[in-house]
């Protein structure tokens, strides 16, 4: 505490006035200029009654009035402090095991009537007192509304900033309920109908959290994911009814916030409490995540949250494949593995990557690194036909690396003379028996003999395909007796284009 006031000597002019009328004070008030700044004689003196005289101790103005008016002694006291943290500290040490039984004055920060006929207020980095002892026989004291007029005014010439005080009993913050309980990461833009890829924009949400002492809380996320791109997820106006019990705020959610259950917490000076938001990604966002660095990219739209079966069979597909061709074979190719979704590979990525529509599922060209493959649902599972298909592009790519090298005079070797062949020449890309998925010749079905831009292009891929993907097929047709097939293994073996 800081007293700003020096005694100015006792000065007490007592003016003996029983039995004629006193009239106002006719003398300069002797006290000190910041207590009559805000206590001035005119006010106590309009309120109380008129006063005498005044006398300045310490903090404390004295101003005496006499009978017949209300006689007595009001006192006003005035401490100023260097800031209103400090004015509240004073404030709470002298009156906080009293404060609970006098009644609220709503005046200045923190105000309250004393029954024993006084008030204190504080306001700002300033602290009011006021008492007035009556010498009457009544036993009158200071009312509540004359404190309350008293006060008021003392509060009112208080300018600069003020501190509010918190309720009676601080509390931690309790959360009851929040809505919404769930968010997707980020908002779809748009597709680029040329890469295939989809665009997001932040996802504006109205927050909602009911709870209890909820003023002032301030809130915070739990580990969200990468923020070298800044807060993927932030409350923008956030707003607390005056009640403490129910909080608003936008939450901003962008396309790389983490996926999985958030940890939102409100926190006080007293504590804290904490519930869980999900954020959601759809299966786009998912993918492309699960395989970030790996040469695969998804292209299309995925628009439901994910994981969820869909996701699953593309995921397992694609794992699949990336394992059987986890070889130094086909690492030096750098391949860039392109899955399209069904609706973007049948509206437009199929006709331009592979020159046709409704055709095929997978497709590359001899002149660079890419395999355009389609995740088209059919019946389950699906994800072995999505992965065969990968391998099955990745093996042209790989005898297309080899090219005119010993593998295809090697392969050709394997092949032998096929003019003994009973079930060829192909008849509508069938066997001329009308079968199509049964081994014949040594080739694994009746479109592996067709001819590719490469030689024995398909019979290549369809073998890699098959014994990764479907190795019971060895158990069919001509397989178990024909030793073609034997050699065909050996030399992909041979070749690295399998294990
Ligand atoms: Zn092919």
């Amino acid at each position: 505490m800081k007293s700003k006031t020096k005694l100015s000597g006792l000065i007490l002019c007592v003016i003996f006035a029983a039995g004629f009328l006193v009239p106002e004070m006719t003398q300069a008030a002797t006290c000190s200029a910041e207590t009559l700044k805000f206590f001035p004689v005119s006010k106590i003196s309009q309120v109380i009654g008129n006063v005498q005289s005044t006398s300045q101790s310490y903090n404390t103005c004295n101003y005496k009035m006499s009978y017949p008016q209300p006689d007595g002694i009001a006192t006003a006291t005035v401490y100023s402090f260097d800031s209103p943290t400090a004015a509240s500290n004073y404030f709470n040490s002298q009156y906080s095991n009293l404060k609970s039984s006098w009644t609220k004055l709503g005046i200045g920060d923190e105000s309250y009537f004393k029954y024993s006929g006084g008030g204190v207020a504080k306001k700002g980095k300033y602290v009011f007192s006021i008492k007035w002892y009556c010498y009457c026989t009544q036993g009158t004291r200071l009312s509540q509304s004359q404190a309350q007029a008293l006060l008021g005014y003392s509060a009112s010439q208080v300018s600069g900033d003020t501190v509010p005080v918190a309720e009676d009993k601080p509390a931690p913050p309790v959360i009851k309920s929040i809505s919404p309980t769930s968010v997707f990461a980020g908002k779809k833009l748009g597709l680029n109908t040329w890469t295939g890829f989809v665009y997001y924009t932040n996802n504006f949400s109205d927050l909602k959290i009911t709870g209890e002492n909820l003023q002032g809380v301030s809130v915070s996320f739990g580990s969200y994911g990468q923020t070298n791109l800044g807060d993927p997820i932030y409350l923008i106006g956030k707003s607390i009814s005056t009640d403490g019990k129910q909080l608003t705020a936008t939450l901003v959610t962008q396309n790389y916030v983490k996926a999985g259950k958030l940890k939102l917490t409100l926190t006080n000076k007293q504590g804290s409490d904490s519930t869980d938001i999900n954020v959601l990604i759809t299966g786009y966002q998912y993918l492309n995540r699960r395989f970030q660095g790996t040469g695969v990219t998804f292209r299309g739209e995925w628009p439901q949250a994910a994981p969820n079966a869909d996701t699953d069979e593309i995921e397992q597909g694609v794992v699949t494949a990336m394992t059987a061709i986890n070889l130094p074979a086909y690492q030096r190719l750098g391949l860039d593995i392109r899955i399209y979704s069904k609706d973007y590979w049948n509206s437009f990525a199929e006709k331009a990557n592979c020159y046709t529509q409704g055709l095929r599922s997978g497709c590359s060209s001899d002149h660079d690194r890419v395999i355009h493959a389609a995740w088209i649902s059919k019946t389950t599972p699906t994800w072995d036909k999505l992965g065969s298909t990968i391998l099955h592009e990745a093996a042209h790519k790989l005898q297309k690396y080899y090219g005119n090298t010993s593998f295809n005079t090697d392969w050709i070797k394997a092949v032998g003379n096929l003019s003994n062949c009973q079930y060829l020449p192909l008849k509508n890309g069938a066997w001329n028996n009308g079968e199509t998925n049964v081994p014949h010749c040594g080739f694994v079905e009746s479109y592996s003999a067709t001819r590719g831009a490469q030689t024995f292009g398909e019979d290549v891929a369809t073998m890699t395909e098959t014994l990764v993907f479907y190795p019971n097929k060895k158990t069919q047709g001509d397989w178990p007796t024909d030793p073609h097939y034997k050699a065909k293994e050996q030399l992909l073996r041979q070749y690295g284009f399998i294990k």
